[in-house]
C-alpha cells in the first residue's frame, strides 16, 4: 500500500513566502496595493498585486527569479528526494499559485519528486501574471472561497485505493482544517 505526505509550501517546503517575497520586490520599485482588512480573499489581492508589478515594469524573470532564490527549509529537499524514493505520493498543497511552485520546484530540481501540486492556477500572458482561484467553495465556512485544504485533500483521495498513512505537514492558518479531518490510520 502506498502513503501519502501532503505538505503547505510557504513556510514548509520552502523557508520563505512566495507572496510576501514578490511584495517586497514590488516595494523596491512602487508601494504595493493597500491589503483590504475587510476582505479575506487572498486571491484577489495578489492579482491586484501582480499587476502593480506588470504596471511598475517588473519583469516575468525579475518575479521567477525571485521565487527560485527563497532557501529550502533545511532538510526539505533530501526528505522528498526519500520519500520519492520510496514510493511515497507526494501531494503539494498550497494557497501560492502554480507559477510559483512550478518554478521553484524545477530549479531546485524537485520537480519529479512531487506526484501532484493542487493550488491556484496562474500564468504569464504578455509579461503579466494572472492568478485564478483553486476552488469557488462555500462547503467550509473556516476556510477562504477558493481553497479548503480539507475539500482539496478528499478530491485527491476520491477513487484512489486508500492509503496506508497520511502525514500532514504545513503551518498556516489554512492548513488546521484538513488535520482536523485527516483519515484515523
Ligand atoms: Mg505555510
Ligand atoms: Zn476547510
Amino acid at each position: 500500500m502506498t502513503s501519502l505526505a501532503v505538505f503547505d509550501f510557504d513556510r514548509t517546503i520552502v523557508d520563505a513566502d512566495s507572496d510576501a517575497t514578490i511584495i517586497t520586490k514590488l516595494r523596491e520599485k512602487t508601494p504595493p496595493p493597500e491589503w483590504d482588512n475587510t476582505n479575506h480573499d487572498w486571491t484577489p489581492y495578489m492579482s491586484n498585486v501582480f499587476e502593480h508589478a506588470y504596471s511598475a515594469g517588473m519583469h516575468p524573470d525579475d518575479i521567477l527569479s525571485s521565487i527560485a532564490s527563497m532557501p529550502p527549509t533545511p532538510g526539505m529537499e533530501r526528505l522528498l528526494r526519500r520519500l520519492a524514493d520510496e514510493r511515497w505520493h507526494v501531494v503539494l498543497l498550497t494557497d501560492a499559485n502554480t507559477v510559483f511552485v512550478g518554478h521553484w520546484l524545477k530549479e531546485h530540481g524537485l520537480e519529479d519528486k512531487v506526484t501532484s501540486v493542487i493550488t491556484n492556477r496562474a500564468f504569464f500572458e504578455r509579461g503579466r501574471l494572472y492568478i485564478e482561484p483553486c476552488m469557488e467553495q462555500t462547503v467550509c465556512r473556516r476556510c477562504p472561497r477558493n481553497l479548503c485544504k480539507s475539500l482539496a485533500l478528499a478530491q485527491h483521495c476520491d477513487g484512489r485505493p486508500p492509503y496506508q498513512q497520511v502525514v500532514y505537514v504545513g503551518d498556516g492558518r489554512n492548513d488546521y482544517c484538513p488535520a482536523t479531518s485527516l483519515p484515523n490510520q
